[in-house]
């Protein structure tokens, strides 16, 4: 192990896809992979389509920047797969759970070479087996998602040449060999691992070939994006990281593609003039915004394994938060799904808003 490092694993990698749903208490949870993030907004809209024509009228986005649909019948109705399968987002069944790729959301440059890794990773019948949780990234010299569990990332620091990064290690290389790396190191990933209850780099041992020829390379990456505008750009925060119709309504008016961050928003591209627009619709479009630093995960009554209401509570509570305090990530149990990667506080297994606003320390102020 890396140091610092315990693999402590016991189930299996439940990442679910379309053609390997995962069965929770409220029913079938599909996942859709979005390589770089970017994605249409029609393509959006038919997912949420989808969902409530099945009575699932929620669309999520995952922090690997996917498209996730729940409570959906099990077995999936054919309609499901036929629909789902239109929007493109399956270009290879084999690989569907293996195509996690991050991308710096604010450089769309990157996004030629996300296609060409993707394309690679398709490529290559082995890789298909990579675990749903190995995440690869693409990113500029800010460092932008490196804030994220990365495994084997490309940080570009010129057009023409960069950095391969894992799990703390590095080595210069040049853009045209980023892809080639990147999978190469993958291969001796999937090679190399005890078991496939191994999911990351991060889990294999300092010695492990995977690290061949790489130096320490500390990293300084730059902050998660907050709500609000990025130039002519708007950062717009989905709270709950539930997409809705009326999200959907505002956007199509505004732009055709969106890029997903790992951070609960989307980038809307010339969006920042309608941030108006946008925050009507139920999108946070200010730092200020409680929603900018609320989360919580799923929560009662879809999952088995809480009874507490963890994202009505959330609802109920962002009403009563000020726009100063921690980050809190409400949560059902221990296992804290979905908490941030930044500095947060943690708030169990909470059955009142107070719960919530006590944690904040807002009922002491
Ligand atoms: S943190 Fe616990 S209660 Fe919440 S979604 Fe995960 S497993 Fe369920």
């Amino acid at each position: 192990m890396l140091p610092g490092v315990t693999c402590t694993r016991l189930g299996a990698d439940r990442c679910p896809g379309l053609l390997k749903p995962f069965v929770a208490q409220d029913g079938a949870i599909i996942r859709l992979r979005v390589p770089g993030g970017r994605v249409r907004v029609s393509t959006l809209a038919d997912l949420l389509a989808i969902g409530a024509d099945h009575g699932a009228p929620l669309l999520s986005v995952t922090s690997r920047t996917n498209l996730q649909v729940r409570g959906l019948p099990d077995p999936l109705p054919e309609d499901v797969m036929v629909r789902a399968e239109a929007t493109g987002l399956l270009p290879s069944p084999s690989h569907e759970r293996a195509r996690n790729i991050l991308a710096a959301p604010l450089a769309p440059d990157l996004q030629p070479l996300v296609a060409e890794l993707d394309a690679a990773l398709c490529a290559d019948p082995f890789l298909a087996d990579l675990p749903g949780r190995f995440l690869f990234a693409v990113t500029d010299a800010t460092g932008a998602v490196l804030t994220e569990p990365v495994d084997a990332a490309y940080q570009a620091l010129t057009p023409t040449s960069g950095v391969i990064r894992l799990a703390g290690l590095g080595m210069p290389c040049a853009r045209d060999d980023a892809v080639a790396h990147l999978l190469d190191r993958a291969r001796l990933f999937l090679t190399h691992r005890e078991g496939p209850r191994v999911w990351n780099i991060r889990d294999l041992p300092a010695d492990s070939p995977v690290f061949a020829g790489l130096e320490p390379m500390p990293v300084d990456p730059a902050p998660p994006l907050t709500p609000g505008p990025v130039g002519g750009d708007l950062v717009a925060g989905i709270p709950l990281a539930m997409l809705r119709a009326t999200h959907l309504s505002a956007l199509v008016a505004i732009t055709d593609d969106v890029v997903i961050t790992p951070w609960r928003s989307l980038v809307v591209p010339s969006g920042a003039e309608f941030a108006a627009d946008l925050e009507e619709a139920g999108f946070t479009v200010t730092e200020s915004d409680p929603w900018a630093r609320l989360s919580a995960c799923t929560g009662a009554p879809w999952c088995a394994r809480t009874s507490s209401p963890t994202m009505d509570l959330a609802l109920e509570s962002a009403a009563r938060l000020g726009p100063d305090g921690p980050r809190l990530h409400v949560v059902g149990c221990e296992r804290a799904c979905g908490a941030p990667t930044l500095d947060h506080v943690l708030v169990v297994d909470p059955h009142s808003v107070d719960d919530i606003l006590s944690a904040d320390g807002a009922l002491a102020r």
